[in-house]
């Protein structure tokens, strides 16, 4: 099935190497040079000019870019992906992205007998690199049995969630999950220390009871206690994908103060350390605020 892929960012760029090594013909695209001078010597493909130029002659197309209105902005014009794209062709979107968008998408595509499936993904760059994403889809379920073999190099537990923008919104749940679990047990911590209790200790209980969350059994003990905060999923992301469950919410009249708060919170930290912070860095404002490190 031939490929391309557009978008050769830090989870992008794994996953188009899978495409790659699993022998499909691949053509990628990535708007800087940067990004795919790095892939083009790594990875066999054809380095495409512009989104038209990869979509033309693909079956599937897949874009992974930081939001949906970065995917909106490469649709259109001479050199957008809708000039590309063939009659009978498939845009897989594995951006987090946002469900009323990709339904326009959609839509549009659909005028000129283009499939579209929203296709995010969870599992970060090392589930990426061995081919082991959970990807969440939502779409016609024939087109993603049609799609599945290029979706399988790099996605392990591939689940069809519903109509056009399931996916995104199953995404953008769990994102402002995880997102609000970081940020408890932040405030959890910090109060715990303050309490003269070392946060091992408190962990230690934390994580054979009911309270515990994967950021308490893993992120907390692997990089807050170690202060190692390795960068692997920027702030700016779950800030995005937060914001996004709260708007989903709003647009369905559910009250859910709970979302928009945590997306207040994150949208200051993102404010506050920038756009290369990593997500659970997030803990560091907590800290500042107490005057207090989890340590
Ligand atoms: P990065 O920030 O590393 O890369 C973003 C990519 O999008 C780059 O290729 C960038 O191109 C491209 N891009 C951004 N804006 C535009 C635009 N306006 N037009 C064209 N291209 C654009 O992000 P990730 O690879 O980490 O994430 C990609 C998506 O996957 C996001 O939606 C993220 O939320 C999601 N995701 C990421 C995970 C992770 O662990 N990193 C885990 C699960 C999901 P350029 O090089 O030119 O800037």
């Amino acid at each position: 099935m031939k490929t391309a892929f557009l978008g050769l960012g830090a989870i992008g760029a794994r996953m188009a190497a899978r495409v790659a090594a699993a022998g499909l013909p691949l053509a990628v695209w990535n708007r800087g040079d940067t990004r795919a001078d790095e892939f083009m010597r790594a990875n066999k493909a054809r380095r495409a000019t512009s989104p038209a130029d990869a979509a033309r002659g693909a079956d599937v197309v897949i874009t992974c870019l930081s939001n949906s209105p970065d995917v909106v902005s490469i649709l259109d014009g001479p050199d957008g992906l809708l000039a590309g794209l063939d009659k009978g062709s498939t845009l897989v979107d594995c951006t987090s992205g946002e469900p009323a968008t990709s339904r326009t998408i959609a839509a549009r595509l659909a005028e000129r007998g283009v499939k579209f499936l929203d296709a995010p993904v969870s599992g970060g760059v090392a589930g990426a690199e061995k081919g082991t994403l959970t990807i969440m889809v939502g779409g016609e379920a024939a087109v993603l049995d049609r799609v599945r073999p290029v979706l399988e190099t790099f996605g392990q537990k591939i689940v069809h969630c519903g109509d056009v923008g399931a996916g995104h919104t199953v995404k953008a749940m769990n994102q402002a999950l995880l997102a609000i679990h970081i940020w408890t047990a932040g405030e959890a911590l910090v109060t715990l220390v303050k309490e003269g209790v070392a946060p091992a200790v408190a962990l230690d209980v934390i994580n054979a009871s009911s309270g515990r969350s994967n950021s308490s059994m893993n992120l907390f003990p692997e990089r807050v206690l170690t202060r190692a905060f390795p960068r692997t999923f920027r702030l700016a992301l779950i800030d995005k994908d937060i914001g996004i469950a709260a708007a989903v919410a709003r647009q369905n009249g559910v009250p859910a103060p709970m979302l928009q708060l945590g997306a207040d919170l994150f949208k200051i930290a993102h404010g506050e350390l920038g756009e290369l912070a990593d997500h659970v860095e997030a803990v560091k404002l907590i800290e500042k605020w107490a005057g207090t490190e989890i340590a």
